[in-house]
Protein backbone atom coordinates (compact mmCIF):
# COMPACT_ATOMS: atom_id res chain seq x y z
CA UNK A 1 0.00 0.00 0.00
CA UNK A 2 1.06 3.37 -1.15
CA UNK A 3 2.17 5.50 2.34
CA UNK A 4 2.30 9.04 0.05
CA UNK A 5 -0.01 11.61 1.62
CA UNK A 6 -3.37 11.93 -0.36
CA UNK A 7 -4.10 14.77 -2.42
CA UNK A 8 -5.97 16.59 0.37
CA UNK A 9 -3.58 16.08 2.85
CA UNK A 10 -0.88 17.66 0.34
CA UNK A 11 -3.13 20.89 -0.12
CA UNK A 12 -3.27 21.51 3.00
CA UNK A 13 0.47 20.08 4.58
CA UNK A 14 2.67 20.42 1.51
CA UNK A 15 5.62 23.13 2.81
CA UNK A 16 3.55 23.79 5.35
CA UNK A 17 5.29 22.78 8.59
CA UNK A 18 4.20 24.56 11.89
CA UNK A 19 6.39 27.33 12.09
CA UNK A 20 9.58 26.46 13.91
CA UNK A 21 10.07 29.34 16.28
CA UNK A 22 6.44 29.81 17.28
CA UNK A 23 4.20 26.92 16.73
CA UNK A 24 2.03 28.53 14.40
CA UNK A 25 0.05 26.37 12.50
CA UNK A 26 -0.17 28.53 9.52
CA UNK A 27 2.34 29.58 6.95
CA UNK A 28 3.38 33.48 8.04
CA UNK A 29 3.40 36.10 5.55
CA UNK A 30 7.09 37.17 5.62
CA UNK A 31 6.99 40.49 4.95
CA UNK A 32 10.88 40.67 5.13
CA UNK A 33 12.70 41.98 2.13
CA UNK A 34 16.09 40.78 3.30
CA UNK A 35 16.92 38.34 5.45
CA UNK A 36 20.02 38.19 7.80
CA UNK A 37 23.39 36.39 6.82
CA UNK A 38 25.37 34.95 9.98
CA UNK A 39 28.52 35.64 7.48
CA UNK A 40 29.03 36.23 4.51
CA UNK A 41 27.14 34.20 2.43
CA UNK A 42 25.57 31.84 5.23
CA UNK A 43 21.48 32.09 6.03
CA UNK A 44 18.65 30.11 6.39
CA UNK A 45 17.79 29.78 2.62
CA UNK A 46 17.14 33.35 1.88
CA UNK A 47 18.86 36.60 1.07
CA UNK A 48 16.67 38.75 -0.74
CA UNK A 49 12.97 38.37 -1.27
CA UNK A 50 12.72 38.50 -5.17
CA UNK A 51 14.92 35.50 -5.34
CA UNK A 52 12.97 33.76 -2.47
CA UNK A 53 10.64 34.25 -0.14
CA UNK A 54 9.38 31.98 2.76
CA UNK A 55 5.61 32.52 1.95
CA UNK A 56 6.40 31.80 -2.06
CA UNK A 57 8.10 28.71 -1.17
CA UNK A 58 5.54 27.34 0.84
CA UNK A 59 3.04 28.07 -1.93
CA UNK A 60 5.69 26.83 -4.41
CA UNK A 61 6.13 23.47 -2.77
CA UNK A 62 2.46 23.11 -1.87
CA UNK A 63 1.30 23.47 -5.56
CA UNK A 64 4.72 21.31 -7.18
CA UNK A 65 3.38 18.99 -4.79
CA UNK A 66 -0.05 18.83 -6.30
CA UNK A 67 0.82 18.51 -9.68
CA UNK A 68 3.49 15.91 -9.30
CA UNK A 69 6.49 18.10 -9.55
CA UNK A 70 9.57 18.22 -8.63
CA UNK A 71 9.79 21.64 -9.51
CA UNK A 72 6.78 24.53 -8.74
CA UNK A 73 7.22 28.53 -9.33
CA UNK A 74 4.89 30.69 -8.44
CA UNK A 75 4.14 34.26 -10.45
CA UNK A 76 2.23 37.58 -10.00
CA UNK A 77 -0.26 36.56 -12.76
CA UNK A 78 -1.17 33.56 -15.14
CA UNK A 79 0.16 35.78 -17.72
CA UNK A 80 3.63 36.27 -16.16
CA UNK A 81 3.53 32.55 -15.39
CA UNK A 82 2.95 32.14 -19.11
CA UNK A 83 5.91 34.78 -20.09
CA UNK A 84 8.38 33.16 -18.24
CA UNK A 85 7.92 30.06 -20.45
CA UNK A 86 7.88 31.63 -23.94
CA UNK A 87 10.96 33.87 -22.69
CA UNK A 88 13.19 30.23 -23.72
CA UNK A 89 12.13 31.14 -26.95
CA UNK A 90 14.15 32.48 -29.46
CA UNK A 91 14.04 34.31 -32.48
CA UNK A 92 13.07 31.52 -35.43
CA UNK A 93 11.38 29.53 -32.51
CA UNK A 94 8.15 28.26 -33.38
CA UNK A 95 5.05 27.37 -31.40
CA UNK A 96 2.21 25.24 -32.08
CA UNK A 97 -1.03 26.60 -30.69
CA UNK A 98 -4.49 25.86 -30.06
CA UNK A 99 -7.51 28.02 -32.44
CA UNK A 100 -9.10 28.41 -28.71
CA UNK A 101 -6.33 29.34 -26.62
CA UNK A 102 -7.05 31.66 -23.67
CA UNK A 103 -6.94 34.82 -25.46
CA UNK A 104 -4.19 36.34 -23.36
CA UNK A 105 -1.96 33.89 -24.93
CA UNK A 106 -2.53 34.96 -28.32
CA UNK A 107 -2.07 38.12 -27.53
CA UNK A 108 1.59 37.29 -26.06
CA UNK A 109 2.33 35.20 -28.71
CA UNK A 110 1.20 37.35 -31.26
CA UNK A 111 1.86 40.96 -30.22
CA UNK A 112 5.08 40.44 -27.55
CA UNK A 113 6.87 37.34 -29.03
CA UNK A 114 6.02 37.08 -32.70
CA UNK A 115 7.20 40.87 -33.34
CA UNK A 116 10.72 39.07 -31.71
CA UNK A 117 11.15 36.48 -34.14
CA UNK A 118 9.15 33.75 -32.51
CA UNK A 119 6.64 31.97 -34.78
CA UNK A 120 3.53 30.05 -34.26
CA UNK A 121 0.61 28.39 -35.94
CA UNK A 122 -2.60 27.78 -34.36
CA UNK A 123 -4.31 24.37 -34.93
CA UNK A 124 -7.03 22.31 -34.06
CA UNK A 125 -5.80 20.81 -31.13
CA UNK A 126 -8.86 17.86 -31.28
CA UNK A 127 -6.53 17.03 -35.02
CA UNK A 128 -4.25 15.05 -34.06
CA UNK A 129 -2.93 14.57 -37.72
CA UNK A 130 -3.28 18.57 -38.33
CA UNK A 131 -0.84 19.24 -35.23
CA UNK A 132 1.30 17.01 -36.83
CA UNK A 133 1.36 18.76 -40.35
CA UNK A 134 1.78 22.39 -38.08
CA UNK A 135 5.04 20.63 -36.53
CA UNK A 136 8.27 22.02 -38.09
CA UNK A 137 12.03 21.56 -37.19
CA UNK A 138 11.91 24.50 -35.33
CA UNK A 139 8.91 23.77 -33.11
CA UNK A 140 9.97 24.36 -29.31
CA UNK A 141 6.37 24.43 -27.83
CA UNK A 142 3.10 22.96 -28.20
CA UNK A 143 0.83 24.52 -25.52
CA UNK A 144 -2.34 23.03 -25.05
CA UNK A 145 -5.98 23.97 -23.07
CA UNK A 146 -8.28 21.62 -21.75
CA UNK A 147 -10.58 22.01 -21.00
CA UNK A 148 -10.86 25.05 -23.35
CA UNK A 149 -12.34 28.84 -22.93
CA UNK A 150 -15.74 29.33 -23.72
CA UNK A 151 -15.90 25.99 -25.59
CA UNK A 152 -14.44 23.74 -23.62
CA UNK A 153 -13.00 21.61 -26.20
CA UNK A 154 -11.51 18.44 -24.68
CA UNK A 155 -8.28 17.58 -26.21
CA UNK A 156 -5.85 14.46 -25.56
CA UNK A 157 -2.88 15.88 -23.64
CA UNK A 158 -1.36 12.33 -23.69
CA UNK A 159 -1.51 11.99 -27.57
CA UNK A 160 -0.46 15.46 -28.07
CA UNK A 161 2.82 15.24 -25.30
CA UNK A 162 3.93 12.09 -27.69
CA UNK A 163 3.46 14.17 -30.98
CA UNK A 164 5.46 17.04 -29.15
CA UNK A 165 8.26 14.90 -27.94
CA UNK A 166 8.39 12.99 -31.73
CA UNK A 167 9.63 16.56 -32.59
CA UNK A 168 11.92 17.28 -30.33
CA UNK A 169 9.43 19.76 -28.33
CA UNK A 170 8.19 20.24 -25.46
CA UNK A 171 4.36 19.91 -24.15
CA UNK A 172 2.55 22.92 -21.83
CA UNK A 173 -0.45 22.39 -20.51
CA UNK A 174 -2.72 25.41 -19.41
CA UNK A 175 -3.93 23.87 -16.55
CA UNK A 176 -6.17 26.72 -15.14
CA UNK A 177 -10.20 25.24 -16.12
CA UNK A 178 -9.31 21.67 -14.57
CA UNK A 179 -6.98 21.90 -11.63
CA UNK A 180 -4.41 19.06 -10.51
CA UNK A 181 -7.30 17.83 -8.31
CA UNK A 182 -8.83 16.75 -11.77
CA UNK A 183 -6.36 16.57 -14.21
CA UNK A 184 -2.36 16.34 -13.51
CA UNK A 185 -0.79 16.65 -17.24
CA UNK A 186 2.59 16.12 -15.76
CA UNK A 187 1.18 12.12 -15.33
CA UNK A 188 -0.06 12.20 -19.15
CA UNK A 189 3.70 13.17 -20.32
CA UNK A 190 3.16 16.94 -20.54
CA UNK A 191 6.53 18.34 -19.72
CA UNK A 192 5.34 21.95 -18.60
CA UNK A 193 2.05 23.09 -16.37
CA UNK A 194 0.74 26.43 -16.21
CA UNK A 195 -2.06 28.04 -14.25
CA UNK A 196 -3.62 31.20 -13.32
CA UNK A 197 -3.94 30.61 -9.36
CA UNK A 198 -6.65 33.81 -10.17
CA UNK A 199 -9.09 31.18 -10.91
CA UNK A 200 -9.59 27.91 -9.04
CA UNK A 201 -6.45 27.55 -7.03
CA UNK A 202 -7.12 30.76 -5.18
CA UNK A 203 -10.75 29.81 -5.38
CA UNK A 204 -12.05 33.59 -3.74
CA UNK A 205 -11.98 36.33 -6.62
CA UNK A 206 -9.22 37.77 -4.56
CA UNK A 207 -6.14 37.34 -5.80
CA UNK A 208 -4.16 37.36 -9.19
CA UNK A 209 -1.56 34.83 -9.56
CA UNK A 210 0.47 32.32 -11.68
CA UNK A 211 2.58 28.98 -11.32
CA UNK A 212 4.37 27.09 -13.50
CA UNK A 213 5.40 23.81 -12.69
CA UNK A 214 7.88 21.04 -14.30
CA UNK A 215 9.50 17.96 -13.06
CA UNK A 216 12.33 18.98 -16.45
CA UNK A 217 14.81 19.65 -14.32
CA UNK A 218 17.39 21.78 -16.74
CA UNK A 219 13.93 23.61 -17.81
CA UNK A 220 13.10 24.23 -14.46
CA UNK A 221 16.54 25.83 -13.55
CA UNK A 222 15.96 27.77 -16.51
CA UNK A 223 12.56 29.24 -15.34
CA UNK A 224 13.80 29.76 -12.04
CA UNK A 225 16.99 31.90 -13.28
CA UNK A 226 13.92 33.71 -15.34
CA UNK A 227 11.66 34.14 -12.28
CA UNK A 228 14.44 36.21 -10.67
CA UNK A 229 15.96 38.01 -13.52
CA UNK A 230 12.61 39.01 -14.56
CA UNK A 231 11.24 39.42 -11.66
CA UNK A 232 7.44 39.11 -12.54
CA UNK A 233 6.62 37.75 -8.45
CA UNK A 234 3.75 37.39 -6.67
CA UNK A 235 3.55 39.52 -2.83
CA UNK A 236 3.57 37.59 -0.03
CA UNK A 237 0.03 38.31 0.90
CA UNK A 238 -1.15 36.70 -2.44
CA UNK A 239 0.98 33.80 -1.90
CA UNK A 240 -0.58 33.43 1.29
CA UNK A 241 -4.00 33.75 -0.19
CA UNK A 242 -3.44 31.47 -2.58
CA UNK A 243 -2.03 28.75 -0.34
CA UNK A 244 -4.90 29.24 2.08
CA UNK A 245 -7.28 28.78 -0.84
CA UNK A 246 -5.56 25.83 -2.04
CA UNK A 247 -6.39 24.21 1.15
CA UNK A 248 -9.95 23.56 0.50
CA UNK A 249 -9.43 22.82 -3.38
CA UNK A 250 -10.88 18.96 -3.48
CA UNK A 251 -13.77 20.06 -1.60
CA UNK A 252 -14.75 23.32 -3.77
CA UNK A 253 -14.05 21.31 -6.89
CA UNK A 254 -16.57 18.56 -5.70
CA UNK A 255 -18.90 21.21 -5.09
CA UNK A 256 -18.43 22.72 -8.57
CA UNK A 257 -18.90 19.68 -9.98
CA UNK A 258 -21.62 18.80 -8.07
CA UNK A 259 -23.65 21.84 -8.64
CA UNK A 260 -22.54 22.13 -12.55
CA UNK A 261 -24.72 18.97 -12.63
CA UNK A 262 -27.48 20.23 -11.36
CA UNK A 263 -27.28 23.08 -13.97
CA UNK A 264 -26.37 20.85 -16.94
CA UNK A 265 -29.76 18.73 -15.76
CA UNK A 266 -31.92 21.99 -16.12
CA UNK A 267 -30.23 23.45 -19.73
CA UNK A 268 -29.94 20.39 -21.05
CA UNK A 269 -33.98 20.01 -20.81
CA UNK A 270 -34.96 23.61 -21.15
CA UNK A 271 -36.59 25.08 -24.54
CA UNK A 272 -35.15 27.97 -24.84
CA UNK A 273 -31.16 26.22 -24.77
CA UNK A 274 -30.28 25.48 -28.52
CA UNK A 275 -26.73 23.51 -27.18
CA UNK A 276 -25.23 22.71 -24.01
CA UNK A 277 -21.02 22.16 -24.12
CA UNK A 278 -20.21 20.24 -21.14
CA UNK A 279 -17.60 17.94 -21.28
CA UNK A 280 -19.56 15.24 -18.82
CA UNK A 281 -22.16 15.04 -21.68
CA UNK A 282 -21.81 11.85 -23.23
CA UNK A 283 -22.92 13.65 -26.88
CA UNK A 284 -19.93 15.94 -26.38
CA UNK A 285 -17.46 14.94 -28.57
CA UNK A 286 -14.38 15.11 -26.04
CA UNK A 287 -16.09 12.93 -23.40
CA UNK A 288 -14.81 9.70 -23.68
CA UNK A 289 -10.99 11.70 -23.63
CA UNK A 290 -12.10 13.75 -20.67
CA UNK A 291 -13.60 10.66 -18.45
CA UNK A 292 -9.86 9.20 -18.99
CA UNK A 293 -7.79 12.17 -18.47
CA UNK A 294 -10.08 14.15 -15.67
CA UNK A 295 -11.19 12.78 -12.39
CA UNK A 296 -14.85 15.05 -13.34
CA UNK A 297 -15.67 17.04 -15.33
CA UNK A 298 -15.60 20.42 -13.68
CA UNK A 299 -17.19 23.76 -13.01
CA UNK A 300 -17.70 25.64 -15.88
CA UNK A 301 -20.60 25.11 -18.44
CA UNK A 302 -21.11 27.04 -21.82
CA UNK A 303 -24.40 26.80 -23.93
CA UNK A 304 -25.85 28.34 -26.48
CA UNK A 305 -29.02 30.02 -26.07
CA UNK A 306 -32.36 29.94 -28.77
CA UNK A 307 -32.10 32.90 -31.01
CA UNK A 308 -29.19 35.12 -31.28
CA UNK A 309 -27.39 38.15 -29.64
CA UNK A 310 -29.72 40.01 -28.15
CA UNK A 311 -31.29 37.05 -26.16
CA UNK A 312 -28.24 36.31 -24.79
CA UNK A 313 -27.04 39.50 -23.46
CA UNK A 314 -30.50 40.00 -22.20
CA UNK A 315 -30.72 36.75 -20.49
CA UNK A 316 -27.07 37.11 -18.31
CA UNK A 317 -28.46 40.35 -17.24
CA UNK A 318 -31.56 38.60 -15.81
CA UNK A 319 -30.03 36.18 -13.18
CA UNK A 320 -29.91 36.92 -9.32
CA UNK A 321 -27.58 34.81 -7.74
CA UNK A 322 -25.26 33.86 -11.14
CA UNK A 323 -23.34 37.66 -11.06
CA UNK A 324 -22.68 38.95 -14.25
CA UNK A 325 -18.90 39.20 -14.53
CA UNK A 326 -15.40 38.15 -15.69
CA UNK A 327 -13.06 35.25 -14.65
CA UNK A 328 -14.01 32.04 -13.14
CA UNK A 329 -12.94 29.25 -10.42
CA UNK A 330 -14.07 31.22 -7.72
CA UNK A 331 -16.91 29.87 -4.96
CA UNK A 332 -19.54 32.68 -6.02
CA UNK A 333 -21.68 31.83 -9.87
CA UNK A 334 -20.41 33.77 -12.48
CA UNK A 335 -22.39 34.12 -16.22
CA UNK A 336 -20.61 36.22 -18.52
CA UNK A 337 -21.78 36.63 -22.72
CA UNK A 338 -18.30 36.06 -24.16
CA UNK A 339 -18.93 37.51 -27.66
CA UNK A 340 -19.06 41.11 -25.71
CA UNK A 341 -17.24 40.08 -22.76
CA UNK A 342 -14.45 37.71 -22.31
CA UNK A 343 -13.72 37.47 -26.00
CA UNK A 344 -14.43 40.46 -27.73
CA UNK A 345 -11.19 41.08 -29.00
CA UNK A 346 -11.60 37.68 -31.05
CA UNK A 347 -14.49 39.41 -33.36
CA UNK A 348 -13.45 38.88 -36.91
CA UNK A 349 -10.59 36.35 -36.23
CA UNK A 350 -10.60 32.82 -36.01
CA UNK A 351 -11.53 32.88 -32.66
CA UNK A 352 -14.55 34.05 -32.65
CA UNK A 353 -16.99 32.61 -30.74
CA UNK A 354 -21.07 32.89 -31.62
CA UNK A 355 -23.02 35.85 -30.08
CA UNK A 356 -25.72 33.65 -28.78
CA UNK A 357 -22.64 31.68 -26.47
CA UNK A 358 -23.66 32.16 -22.72
CA UNK A 359 -20.78 30.93 -20.13
CA UNK A 360 -21.27 30.04 -16.67
CA UNK A 361 -18.83 29.58 -14.35
CA UNK A 362 -20.80 27.81 -11.16
CA UNK A 363 -19.85 28.18 -7.96
CA UNK A 364 -20.37 26.35 -4.67
CA UNK A 365 -24.02 28.18 -3.53
CA UNK A 366 -26.59 25.84 -3.21
CA UNK A 367 -27.39 23.67 -5.93
CA UNK A 368 -31.26 24.50 -5.85
CA UNK A 369 -31.04 28.17 -5.67
CA UNK A 370 -28.59 27.69 -8.98
CA UNK A 371 -31.11 26.20 -10.86
CA UNK A 372 -33.63 28.51 -9.79
CA UNK A 373 -32.33 31.13 -10.97
CA UNK A 374 -31.41 30.33 -14.47
CA UNK A 375 -34.49 28.73 -14.37
CA UNK A 376 -36.36 32.36 -13.59
CA UNK A 377 -33.78 33.87 -16.05
CA UNK A 378 -34.64 31.40 -18.80
CA UNK A 379 -38.33 31.73 -18.26
CA UNK A 380 -38.57 35.12 -18.56
CA UNK A 381 -39.71 36.89 -21.09
CA UNK A 382 -36.71 39.11 -23.20
C1 LIG B 1 -7.23 33.82 -16.54
C2 LIG B 1 -6.47 32.87 -17.38
C3 LIG B 1 -5.14 33.11 -17.74
C4 LIG B 1 -4.40 34.39 -17.37
O1 LIG B 1 -4.22 34.51 -16.00
P1 LIG B 1 -4.16 35.91 -15.21
O2 LIG B 1 -4.02 35.46 -13.79
O3 LIG B 1 -5.43 36.65 -15.50
O4 LIG B 1 -2.96 36.63 -15.72
C5 LIG B 1 -4.47 32.15 -18.49
N1 LIG B 1 -5.12 31.03 -18.88
C6 LIG B 1 -6.39 30.76 -18.57
C7 LIG B 1 -7.03 29.50 -19.03
C8 LIG B 1 -7.11 31.68 -17.81
O5 LIG B 1 -8.40 31.43 -17.51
Amino acid sequence: MSTDPGFETRAIHAGQDPDPVTGAVVTPISLASTFAQTAVGEHAGFEYARTGNPTRAALETCIASLEGAARGLAFASGMAAEDVVLRTLRAGDHVVIGTDAYGGTFRIVSKVYEPMGVTWTSVDLTDLDAVRAAMRAETRLVWVETPTNPLLTIVDIAGLSTIAHEHGARCVVDNTFATPYLQRPLDLGADVVVHSTTKYLGGHSDVVGGFVATSDHELAAELAFLQNAVGAIPGPLDCYLVLRGVKTLAVRMDRHCQNARAVVALLTEHPRVAKVLYPGLPNHPGHDIARHQMADFGGMVSFLVRGGRDEAIALVGRTRVFTLAESLGAVESLIEHPGQMTHLSAAGSPLEVPDNLVRLSVGIETAGDLVTDLAQALDSPD
